[in-house]
């Protein structure tokens, strides 16, 4: 294992091992900390104290100010991600403080408020000197190939390539929702399709991407159409900036191209559905691009007669590279765009294995956040300076319009648009 690679727990000592810091490939000087543990898929996580995770000369190790809870986590918990191995700590929505930094590293102090992309990438290969690291060929990813964000501190791998510095005005709880699902749908709307103020982009799912893909896509001026299947997340919708907000049925695409005289230049499929493919080809004028975001069911077909009749494209997006950051962060701090209104919950670490689990179900509304400084109970406004934690003040978006119930509510609520968020592979971060 090179140097650079955070340790991960050791799976084959944990098939026998009852005492999980025994487990815990790490340094044994380390000192003990507080985290989210999965022994088993499916079975209640618990907190628990596991070694904190050993600096290697080009990392840094981060002290958790605020992490997402995102459905990509309770596929991992599921057990739907090969990447997992147990025992696992989750968590790969970050913002934090530099705790440790590597002798190799310049440029970074202790103290440095920071986040990271879900794809820690390596630097080296040609995807990351090409500028594309979001594809590295030799990525890594907290909460995933290696011990994730749901502890008090974290491992953040090649340390120079992936710290994105934080700018004061941007709270960490704000910050915890860039490192997947904003800045995965500000690159989807940007770095992808290339919306252009003026064009039309249609965004089908009005979960946590879909919401920041309509609101990033606003603030650049362009024209949004929201599809969903729930009227609460429409709502929110049009709050985010969505000229129109429509519920999804068999004349969606006919809807859309009325609306656009011709069709849209760009749909972006946020969900994860054969469905909306179907209806997003078809909502699209000739040329238009496709931005595919959720993970489809692996029997999903396209229409390829379409693609080549009409001149489509089918364009598949994947995170940000931690370069792209500083674009994103510049629209945050001119307020354009407000991914803390996103985060209707803040929650410690001892509330994370129930909200877990309540992603099975009815989930609460909204984006929760994680504050792994906070104390159970003490997160409902009045202590919103507490350490650990900043003051952001959560706006509760009624209804859910966010991932944690999109997919209970498009099982239920007819007209329905099936979701592909149960397929096998690498889970999206719908
Ligand atoms: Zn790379
Ligand atoms: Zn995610």
């Amino acid at each position: 294992m090179p140097a650079s690679v955070p340790q991960r727990l050791d799976r084959t000592e944990s098939q026998t091992c009852r005492v999980v810091s025994d487990c815990y490939a790490a340094s044994g000087d380390n000192h003990d900390m507080r985290a989210v543990l999965i022994e088993q898929y499916n079975v209640m996580p618990t907190v628990v104290e596991v070694p904190a995770p050993s600096i290697s000369p080009d990392g840094a190790v981060l002290r958790v100010q605020a992490t997402g809870l995102c459905r990509s986590d309770w596929h991992g918990w599921q057990g739907h991600d090969s990447d997992i191995t147990l025992p696992h700590v989750p968590g790969h929505e970050i913002a934090g403080t530099i705790a440790e930094i590597g002798s190799d590293v310049a440029g970074w102090s202790v103290g440095d408020r920071v986040t990271v992309p879900f794809v820690c990438a390596c630097g080296q290969c040609e995807q990351c000197r090409s500028g594309n690291s979001q594809v590295c060929l030799e990525q890594q990813q907290p909460g995933f190939t290696y011990p994730g964000s749901f502890a008090e501190f974290v491992a953040v791998p090649h340390a120079a390539v992936n710290l994105v510095r934080l700018p004061d005005e941007i709270g960490f709880v704000a910050a915890a929702a860039l490192g997947c699902r904003f800045a995965t749908a500000y690159r989807g709307v940007t770095g992808v399709a290339g919306v252009q103020a003026g064009e039309w982009l249609t965004v089908f799912g009005c979960g946590g991407v879909g919401l920041s893909a309509v609101m990033i896509a606003a603030a650049l001026g362009a024209r949004v159409i929201a599809v969903d299947v729930n009227p609460a997340a429409l709502s929110a919708a049009g709050r985010f900036g969505a000229e129109h907000a429509i519920l999804f049925d068999h004349e969606t695409p006919g809807r859309i191209r009325d609306i656009t005289t011709g069709g849209a230049q760009v749909t972006m499929d946020a969900l994860g559905s054969a469905a909306v493919v179907e209806a997003s080809l078809r909502s699209l004028r000739p040329r238009g691009r496709h931005v595919q975001i959720g993970l489809l069911p692996g029997n999903t077909t396209v229409d390829v007669g379409a693609l080549i009749g009409r001149e489509l494209q089918w364009l598949g997006s994947h995170g940000m590279a931690a370069r792209d950051y500083p674009q994103l962060l510049s629209l945050v701090r001119s307020a354009a765009v407000r991914p803390a209104e996103l985060v209707t919950r803040v929650i410690g670490l001892d509330e994370v294995p129930a909200a877990l689990v309540a992603m099975s179900d009815a989930s609460p509304t909204g984006v929760t956040v994680i504050c792994p400084g906070e104390q159970a109970g003490r997160h409902d406004g009045r202590d919103q300076q507490q350490p650990g934690c900043d003051s952001v003040q959560p706006e509760v978006v009624s209804g859910g319009g966010h991932d944690e119930n999109r997919q209970h509510r498009v099982e239920e609520d007819p007209p329905a648009m099936p979701s592909g968020a149960e397929a096998k592979g690498r889970p999206g971060h719908e």
